[in-house]
């Protein structure tokens, strides 16, 4: 039997295989615009925003409207290939669903993610094994108060206590 040690991000081919299936079985169309766009999102090493993706595409022959940009992400979240990170505000950024090399950092109070390597937790994560189960990926969410935030609420409560 193959013994894997470590847990690795999955190989594009699996993605977009993953990708055509998950089309084929919501009666979706396999579009080569959808798997262009696919291209271009597995080339981005780290999270990205739409935006983003709008400029890495300007170069090439397909002519895709932020619309159109924002639907074709929102299938990569539904089929498991990206998900979706609130940076604070409205603004929203996308990252494989399958990235291992950090933990996220989210503030209760602005929503902003950090994102931060920790070589021990993974370490632990790719050692551990859960019982009748194999892992494929993980992702950790560590939640709390940034310090633009304390700094924030700390001279609100100052005000407050002045009035
Ligand atoms: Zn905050």
């Amino acid at each position: 039997m193959l013994k894997k040690k470590e847990i690795e991000p999955q190989s594009n081919d699996v993605i977009i295989e993953k990708f055509s299936n998950y089309l084929k079985e919501n009666g979706k169309r396999r579009t080569p615009e959808r798997f262009f766009i696919l291209d271009q999102v597995l080339t981005f090493p780290k999270q990205f925003t739409v935006d983003d993706l709008k400029r890495s595409m300007l170069s090439s022959k397909f002519l895709v409207s932020q619309a159109t940009l924002y639907y074709t992400v929102e299938l990569f979240v539904n089929a498991g290939i990206l998900r979706r990170i609130n940076t604070g505000g409205n603004a929203v950024a996308y990252e494989r669903a399958d990235n291992l090399r950090h933990i996220h950092l989210q503030c209760i109070e602005c929503g902003r993610v950090k994102l931060v390597k920790d070589p021990n937790f993974m370490a632990y994560m790719n050692a551990r094994k859960f019982a009748a189960f194999t892992t494929s990926y993980y992702d950790l969410t560590v939640y709390g108060t940034c310090n633009d935030c304390a700094r924030r609420l700390k001279r609100k409560n100052k005000t407050d206590k002045k009035l």
